[in-house]
This record gives C-alpha cells, structure tokens and sequence, in this order.
C-alpha cells in the first residue's frame, strides 16, 4: 500500500504528536513483536494513548494529515507485511485496560486482556465467557472479530460499545445496532473501541472455573499453542472445516521458507522459526488454490492482512 502522505509528513506528525504527554509515540517501531505471529515491518509512527481524550487527540490529528491509520489491539489476528505500515499504528493495548463490575455487569477498557477478563468474572461466579477462555487477545480486537469458540461468541455478553469514529467523533453503540455475525460485527468496523459494557450470568464460582479449566485443556489438546501463529488462518467454510479440508487437501505440513502448515491443527500456519509475512501469505494463497481446485470451496480468511501485500 502506498501511502498518500509523505514521509517527512508523517516524521512531522509524529513531532507534534510526541509533544502530547498522554501519548507514548514512537517513530518506525518493528511490529513484529506486538504480534503473536511475531512477523512484520515498522509501522513509520506508533502511539498509545494513555486516556480516551487522547485516543480523540491522535485521531483527529491523523485524520486532519490524512496519514493511514490502523488499529493494533494485541495482534493476535494480524499478519502484517515485511515492509510493515506506512502509517499510524494506534495501539489499544495495555494503556487503556482495566474494568469495574457492578452487580453481574461490567465497564471494560479496550485494551483490557480478554482472558483476564474472563478469570475475573469466573472468580467473581459471573458466567457466559468462560467458553470463549483462551482466545488470546484484546476486548477491542475480540469485538470487532465478535471472537467465539465452542458455540459462544462475544456478542452474547455484550450491552453496548463505546469509542471513536475515524474523524475523532465520538461513538456510543448499543447491542441492539450491532448485526454480530460470524466473526463479524460491520457496524464496528470504522469504530476505535475504548471500552463496553457487559453483562453476565451468575453460577457458582467452582462450575465455571471447572468448564474454563476443561475448554483450556481441550485448546491445548488440539491445538499447537506453543509456536507463534494467529490462530485459525480461515473462517470455518458453511458445512465444512477450513483444518479438514486441507488436510484432506494433502496440505498438512507443506512448508514455504519459515512458515509451516500445522500437523497438529491443518487450520493453523506456523512461525516454525524466522518466517516472513511473504512466506506466511504464499502458503496462505497455496491452501486456498488447492482447496478451491480439489473441492470447489473458496476459503475465506480470518486472519487480518495489514500493509502491502502482492495478491
Ligand atoms: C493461538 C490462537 C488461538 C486463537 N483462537 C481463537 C478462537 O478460538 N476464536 C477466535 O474468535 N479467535 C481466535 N484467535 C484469533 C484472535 O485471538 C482473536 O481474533 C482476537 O479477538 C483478536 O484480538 P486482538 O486484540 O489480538 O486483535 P488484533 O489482532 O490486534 O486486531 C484484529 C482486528 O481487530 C481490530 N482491532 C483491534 N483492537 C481494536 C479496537 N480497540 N478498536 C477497533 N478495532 C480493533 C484490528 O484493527 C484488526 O482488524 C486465536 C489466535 C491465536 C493466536
């Protein structure tokens, strides 16, 4: 992607930018290690903000220069380009976490830990989560992908979403606006999410810890946590599995450069040691070509592609 604003704008950007002392801006920061892939270029300006009012500061800032812009929560389900992001990286990460409960709901900050979210609620006996426990990431990265697992997905907690539109705007939507749908919620894809609100159901403490400690442990069976990856690379095509079928594709442990095809979960492509985003999209674009020609399903990807990439 070739941005439309040059880069002593952006260096300028990034000067005024470091001047606000509720901003932590760096200039070219690698985003390798912000991701679980642990793959990726610099971004040419990072920040994360301290406090909401500077998440609107920033954004009215980058809109006014035009510079692109894009929204890094914990980087669970991003492959971002080796020659990173010639942009703005808001980070909504471990400066903007935290949460009250009130009662059986509570006020969360985006940035807040998902799976911390869910051992507290656990612990408090608030329910509902714990089937979704273990998916790594961010309560704005969860949102926007209504991240789910074992037949729950964020949706079914969530009251209502706060935060920013693109221009600095401020957004307040409620459940009700939102069309959730498998691992999409299109309302929220212009939304900077600083916070939500959520409601839980209570049950005794000892039951949901016991059906959270059973989902971690079923993950950990099935699933090659102990190598950096994104996750599932695909959504789950209508009828079938995305693992299945490239397994059935002959694709299990098909390997370009660092990148691997997981013997353990086919669903899954590994960082097995120095793969580059390039090495993780050909084996990306390899799947989807033998899946399509041997069964005639067009795959669709989950993981999000950030920066240049040749399709
Ligand atoms: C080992 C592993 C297992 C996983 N298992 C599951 C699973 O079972 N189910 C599942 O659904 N996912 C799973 N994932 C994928 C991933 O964890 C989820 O999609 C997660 O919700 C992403 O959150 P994040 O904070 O890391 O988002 P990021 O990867 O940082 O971003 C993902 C998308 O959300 C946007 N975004 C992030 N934060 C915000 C914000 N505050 N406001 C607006 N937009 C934002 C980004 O711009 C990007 O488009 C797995 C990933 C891994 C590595």
């Amino acid at each position: 992607m070739s941005s439309t604003v040059s880069e002593s704008e952006l260096r300028r950007l990034a000067r005024c930018l470091a001047a606000d002392a509720e901003l932590q801006i760096e200039e070219q920061k690698p985003l390798a290690p912000c991701t679980s892939y642990r793959i990726g270029g610099p971004t040419a300006v990072w920040a994360a903000p301290r406090t909401e009012a500077a998440v609107q500061r920033l954004l009215e800032a980058a809109h006014r220069t035009g510079a692109p812009l894009f929204i890094l929560g914990r980087g669970s389900n991003v492959l971002v380009s080796d020659s990173g992001w010639p942009g703005v990286t808001l980070h909504i990460g471990d400066n903007l976490s935290g949460w009250e409960f009130a009662g059986p709901a509570a006020s969360v900050r985006a940035g807040s830990l998902w799976m911390d979210l869910i051992q507290a609620a656990v612990a408090r006996g608030l329910g509902g989560m714990e089937p979704m426990a273990g998916i790594p990431g961010s309560i704005g990265g969860a949102l926007r992908m209504n991240a789910g697992a074992f037949g729950r997905e964020i949706e079914a907690v969530t009251v209502a979403v706060r935060g920013f539109r693109r221009d600095g705007s401020a957004a307040h939507i409620d459940r009700q606006m939102i069309d959730f749908g498998y691992r999409r919620a299109p309302q929220l894809d212009d939304t900077i999410i600083t916070s939500a609100l959520f409601r839980f159901q209570p049950e005794p403490a000892p039951v949901l810890l016991a059906r959270m400690q059973e989902i971690l442990r079923l993950r950990a069976e099935k699933q090659p946590l102990e190598v950096p990856s994104c996750g599932s690379v695909f959504k789950r095509p209508p009828g079938y599995f995305a693992g299945a079928l490239i397994e059935a594709a002959g694709l299990k442990g098909e390997r370009i450069g660092g990148a691997e095809v997981s013997r353990k979960h086919a669903g899954f492509i590994l960082n097995v040691g120095g793969a580059t985003a390039a090495d993780v999209h050909r084996l990306v674009r390899l799947i989807e070509r033998r899946v399509c020609e041997r069964f005639g399903v067009q795959l669709e990807r989950e993981v999000r592609l950030v920066g240049e990439f040749d399709e």
